[in-house]
């Protein structure tokens, strides 16, 4: 048999095995690979490089232990979320990167434990500086210039006298830029945090401990889902060799290298998830067919709401349809939307796989109409490794109820 045959075997194989349709599947390997390849193109123009994946991507433990495992950092943005890391993953505090906007006591615990902690408002900062002893070190967010995050450039000469006054230091600077995945977005986020980390480190007169660039690099993924980003999609060695270049350069120097921090969520996690669901109905419309499936958009994450993912049919694969299929999930949305203009022919019964479902996914969908989905992990060859998330039940989206004074059960 052919590899692709094989890997379907494999699909086919979990798919009708009981419990396990609809359900996700983490590519171990795949993830493994993400992970050692942007560290290595990094750290081969940069040594001093960290990467810290982002929680809120998706926070299912076991990816969080599989980066612990390779070196990794966690990047948190919540008290739940550092729970997650500190608690079911066992991760260091000292590899934990506290980035929420809310003044919480993780923030205190995490700098004290030595971690880092990157304050975002003068609300967070006073509330560091207050509660906390001893020499703190913390970080400071910097926002783009259109964003609500972090403090403007204006404001730091502020900031700074605020941690001077309180007998504190600052460890780093940090800045996560939203909107644009590109490297010129890139190669600008890094030459003002460059620029800015040279003022501090004047102003203070001692070296900043890190540059943190935040996450929003571009993942790999497939090529039709490529295509309709509309611009070069920049590599994991593109990305290197324009931010770690210029970072080498700006420090080449200094006496010591500043540890270089990354944050990728997106990058790092979402082609390694792929939804194994099964066809539920085709209708017959206009110049098209539309297929129901038993998982919906919510479940394969933002990048649904706004390109088609592709959708392999593992029943019946390399069948042409002789008009386009809309592929949409079983909520009672009109635009629930998984793929808008898939080419291939679908039936009832066949069973899909949905590529590309692993940011902002398992994170975000919650209990909307059906209870989310499990998750295995598999290999490169979709063995299955081990059970990652068991399927939702109905009496998980009300466990926490109350109706006539009594909790809910079902
Ligand atoms: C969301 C977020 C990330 C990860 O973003 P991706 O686009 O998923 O890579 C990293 N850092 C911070 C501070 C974030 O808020």
């Amino acid at each position: 048999m052919e590899y692709r045959e094989l890997q379907f075997a494999q699909l086919k194989k979990i798919a009708e095995s009981t419990g396990r349709n609809p359900v996700y599947l983490f590519n171990a390997d795949r993830f493994i690979r993400n992970f050692t390849d942007l560290q290595n193109e990094f750290r081969k123009i940069y040594p001093n490089t960290r990467i810290a994946y982002s929680y809120k991507t998706n926070f299912i433990p076991e990816i969080g232990k599989l980066v612990d495992n390779l070196g990794g950092y966690a990047e948190v943005v919540s008290s739940m979320e550092y729970e997650i890391a500190g608690e079911a993953v066992l991760c260091d505090s000292e590899r934990i990167i506290y980035n929420g906007l809310l003044p919480e006591e993780c923030m205190l615990a995490n700098l004290e434990l030595g971690g880092k902690v990157n304050v975002e408002s003068m609300e967070c900062l006073n509330y560091v500086l207050e509660n906390t002893s001893g020499e703190v070190k913390t970080g400071i967010r910097i926002g783009a210039p259109d964003s609500r995050f972090g403090f403007q450039e204006s404001e730091l000469f502020d900031v700074l006298a605020r941690i001077v006054a309180a007998k504190k230091k600052v460890a780093g600077i940090h800045c996560h830029v939203g909107g644009s995945r590109s490297l010129e977005t890139w190669k600008k986020k890094t030459q003002r945090m460059l620029r800015i980390a040279k003022d501090i480190e004047n102003i203070l007169r001692y070296p900043l401990e890190y540059i943190d660039l935040g996450g929003h690099l571009y993942g790999r993924m497939d090529d039709d889902l490529r295509k309709q980003f509309g611009e070069d999609v920049p590599t994991f060695q593109d990305y290197a060799e324009t931010v770690a270049t210029m970072v080498r350069d700006a420090y080449k120097d200094r006496g010591s290298m500043p540890q270089l921090i990354l944050e990728p969520g997106t990058a790092l996690v979402a082609d390694t998830v792929d939804i194994l669901a099964t066809v539920q109905n085709v209708k017959n419309r206009k110049e098209k067919k539309v297929a129901t499936l038993n998982v919906s958009s919510y479940d394969c994450g933002m990048v649904a709401d706004y390109k088609d993912l592709t959708v392999e049919n593992i029943t019946d694969p390399d069948q042409k349809g002789n008009v386009p299929t809309v592929i949409c999930g079983y909520t009672c949305m009109e635009e629930d939307y998984i793929s808008r203009n898939y080419p291939g022919a679908l039936k009832t019964g066949d069973n899909v796989l949905i590529r590309n479902c692993g940011a902002y996914s398992a994170s975000m969908k919650g209990d909307f109409i059906f209870p989310p989905i499990g998750m295995l992990m598999v290999n490169d060859n979709y063995e299955v490794l081990g059970l990652m998330k068991e399927h939702g039940r109905s009496r998980d989206a009300v466990e926490r109820c109350v109706v006539g004074g009594k909790r809910c059960v079902i």
